[in-house]
């Protein structure tokens, strides 16, 4: 993350402020933050294009807490600033973030976080006598509105966090019915780090005359610049996963590493192979409760426990601060999801490696999210772990060429043209096939 050269002061932001800032140690605003605080500071709406991890909620926190604080608080049950996001987790972690920048006003403002997975009745009474701001999950906001417990009739700033999760069918509805309980002059900000063309379209339809931002996802992109988060592609058979996994932990000797799955079944399955290596492993998925995933949470971001095994759920937004790697132990779906994967890592410019595990029948799906993304790995094998049988050692590493080739397979005509001199090593049959040629570590992370 390149620093921009100005200061928090010249934000535009007050004392109070200033004071928080100080105490997290923020020595300078990052980009978002230049850009979004004036805006919103001004009122504007925004449509900011930001990584998860470049510090997003205080370019959006901070002003908000500002302008709050300067107008007369209501008693009622009036909603001032809400916050709509995907995931229970990250309603507790936005809460809290308000609350910390908040906590040097004279006159404290009440910032309630609300989510489904709970008893609604503590919330209900959390929301008695109204609150200045509340960060919320879509469902749990419409049911505690349909009990009477908040009114968003004069809810002068609406955020979208995580904004192409909320635009998603899944939320659809849900979204639709709490835009028609707010009033419709009022703030909107839309953060998020993916902007596909049906979001933007979407955008566009609740936003009025927004600035726009775009803050580029600080990835390897292969020059020199030294990349925030590194990303590796290792080639491996399916049932070798776990196993690799583990010889990763201990080789590359990652003190906490977050690794996707594709099923709740799996979370719970490696999780459990990694503790029986005597890793300490947690699964973390949509059907655990509340409890077993706040307290999973909480241990992995203390440093309790090494490992968290999850699915997607917790791919959106969650702050884990020093987490050097994410490893897709299955590939994501999309490539919008590997993107908000890999985004664990590497935050507030902490590096970090996003290793992607990449099983043969997988190949032409990771050439996709590849490509949508404009991204080109390496493919590369770990010593001891080469796939055996698989269309993506057409191509062999300088050393397995050495070594006769890949262990397990038979020299193709083509490996005989190769070592021949007849034929490039990198020549694909493919022409948008990426290189593959190293073994790891083939660089330093
Ligand atoms: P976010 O993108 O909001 O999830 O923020 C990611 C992390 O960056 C959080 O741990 C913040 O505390 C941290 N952070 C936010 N702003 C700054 C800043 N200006 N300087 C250093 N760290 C920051």
């Amino acid at each position: 993350m390149s620093a921009p050269l100005t200061s928090f002061a010249a934000l535009g932001l007050s004392s109070p402020l200033l004071r928080a800032i100080n105490a997290k140690r923020y020595a300078t605003p990052t980009p978002i933050q230049v850009a979004a605080v004036p805006a919103v500071l001004r009122g504007n709406d925004v449509r900011a294009r930001a990584q998860t991890g470049s510090g997003k909620t205080a370019a959006f926190a901070l002003p908000i807490i500002q302008t709050l604080a300067r107008e007369p608080r209501s008693s009622s049950r009036v909603v001032r600033a809400l916050i709509l996001v995907p995931t229970r987790e990250l309603a507790m972690q936005i809460g809290e973030s308000f609350r910390v920048y908040a906590s040097h006003l004279v006159e404290q403002l009440k910032i309630a976080s609300v989510f489904g997975g709970v008893s609604i009745n503590p919330q209900m009474m959390e929301l008695r006598g109204g609150a200045d701001v509340v960060v919320a999950t879509p469902g749990r906001l419409i049911d505690l509105a349909e009990h009477n417990a908040l009114r968003l009739n004069s809810v002068a700033t609406l955020v979208l966090d995580e904004a192409d999760k909320l635009f998603d069918l899944g939320f659809a509805d849900e979204l639709n019915r709490i835009l028609e309980m707010l009033p419709p002059r009022r703030q909107t900000l839309l953060f998020s780090a993916t902007f596909p063309t049906a979001v933007q379209t979407l955008a566009d339809s609740i936003l009025n005359d927004p600035v726009r931002i775009d803050i580029d996802v600080d990835i390897d992109d292969g020059s020199d610049k030294e990349p925030t988060i590194v990303q590796r592609a290792l080639v491996v058979d399916a049932p070798r996963r776990t196993q690799l996994l583990r010889h990763l932990i201990v080789d590359q000797a990652w003190a906490r590493v977050l690794v996707f799955v594709a099923t709740k079944y799996a979370t719970e399955h490696v999780a459990e192979k990694l503790r029986r290596a005597n890793i300490s492993a947690a699964p973390f998925h949509g059907e655990l409760s509340q409890g077993a995933r706040t307290q999973a949470l909480a241990d992995f971001k203390a440093s309790k426990l090494q490992v968290m095994v999850a699915t997607d759920v917790a791919a959106r937004g969650i702050d884990i601060a020093q987490l050097p790697a994410v490893v897709n132990y299955d590939l994501p779906r999309s490539a919008v999801d590997y993107i908000h994967r890999i985004g664990r890592t590497g935050r507030a410019g902490e590096s970090g490696v996003a290793v992607s595990f990449v099983i043969p029948d997988s190949e032409a799906h990771f050439r996709l999210i590849e490509r949508r993304n404009g991204i080109k790995l390496t493919r590369e094998t770990v010593a001891g772990f080469e796939p055996s049988v698989s269309e993506v050692t057409i191509a062999p590493n300088a050393n397995d060429i050495s070594s006769g080739g890949i262990k397990g397979k038979r020299k193709s005509k083509k490996d005989k043209l190769r070592e021949a001199g007849a034929m490039p090593t990198e020549t694909m049959t493919d022409p948008v096939a990426p290189k593959r040629s190293s073994v790891w570590p083939g660089r330093k992370t």
